[in-house]
């Protein structure tokens, strides 16, 4: 990566979610909504390839970086292991003013926090594995003002211009984004470092400084239920149940019958 004039300035949006890997029978509650306590919460995992790029820009022309979630206090777990990594500093903001908040009013009071530090680079990953909406990252970058460029999987730094490699699903795509800007990072980015023992060992207690929605000049109608037009009209927790099978010989006849029942029943063709 070129080296920057000046060393940047770059904050991390990361967020712990319900490991929905282990999704079983009792991930849902009967009301609809997500049973937490029955799965493990870890770090959302994109979110793990956006603090990867931010320390790659950070190795390449000094700096810092500085994590940032929106959460419970259970979320510290993953501000620590952020410090681990080689995170600055992290930030938690916590506030029942913001319960309920849906994207809108998630990206909202994200935006507020992230403009305190007056980034060079923000990251945030492409999806959250829980709401999977993609939606936070574009809608800060849009509060913030600033150029956009999601789908990252490279970044070279140009300067004061990102030099952004996306993922465009049929190959890639190389733009050009004049800084600052707003990276949603894939996973084709690359794995987080690992931990640094040293590290570990000066974090392991350590605690986030916490934010509430007025110390980062949030307006009350735009944070929670009230700054929320989603409405969710139902929630359905979809158990698949396994079926009859039935074995097909690995002979071309078998093969054959297969296809053409496929074919038939309008599976395939
Ligand atoms: C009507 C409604 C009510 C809701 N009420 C609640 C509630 O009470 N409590 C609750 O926890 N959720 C609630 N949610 C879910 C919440 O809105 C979403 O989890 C949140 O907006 C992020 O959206 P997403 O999960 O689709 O993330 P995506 O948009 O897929 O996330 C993309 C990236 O944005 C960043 N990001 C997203 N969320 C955060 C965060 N919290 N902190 C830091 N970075 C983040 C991460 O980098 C992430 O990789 C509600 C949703 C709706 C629609």
């Amino acid at each position: 990566m070129a080296i920057s004039a000046k060393p940047l300035r770059c904050v991390v949006c990361v967020k712990q979610v319900p490991d929905t890997k282990q999704i079983t029978g009792d991930a849902m509650k009967p009301d609809g909504t997500i049973n937490r306590a029955a799965l493990p919460a870890i770090f959302n995992p994109e979110d793990r390839c956006a603090l990867e790029a931010a320390l790659g820009v950070r190795d390449a022309c000094g700096g810092t970086v500085s994590v940032v979630t929106m959460g419970l206090p259970s979320a510290t777990a993953i501000l620590r292991e952020s410090l681990f990594c080689g995170a600055d500093d992290a930030y938690l903001v916590t506030d029942r003013r913001a319960a309920a908040s849906d994207t809108l009013a998630t990206s909202y009071i994200l935006s507020q926090a992230v403009r305190k530090f007056n980034p060079d680079l923000v990251f945030c990953g492409r999806p959250a594995i829980d709401g999977d909406t993609a939606q936070t990252g574009p809608q800060i970058g849009e509060k913030l003002d600033c150029a956009v460029v999601t789908y990252l999987e490279k970044l070279e730094l140009d300067g004061d211009v990102a030099i952004a490699t996306r993922d465009i699903g049929t190959g890639v795509e190389t733009c050009r984004a004049k800084l600052p800007a707003l990276f949603t990072v894939t996973e084709k980015f690359g794995e987080l470092r690992p931990y640094e023992l040293r590290r570990g060992m000066k974090y392991k207690n350590a605690e986030p400084t916490i934010l509430d929605c007025a110390a980062i000049g949030c307006e009350d109608g735009r944070c929670g239920f009230a700054g929320s037009p989603t409405s969710v009209n139902k929630i359905e927790s979809v158990v698949l149940a396994g079926g009859e099978f039935k074995e097909v010989p690995p002979t071309d006849e078998g093969i054959g019958g297969l296809v053409s029942e496929l074919i038939k029943d309008h599976t395939i063709g």
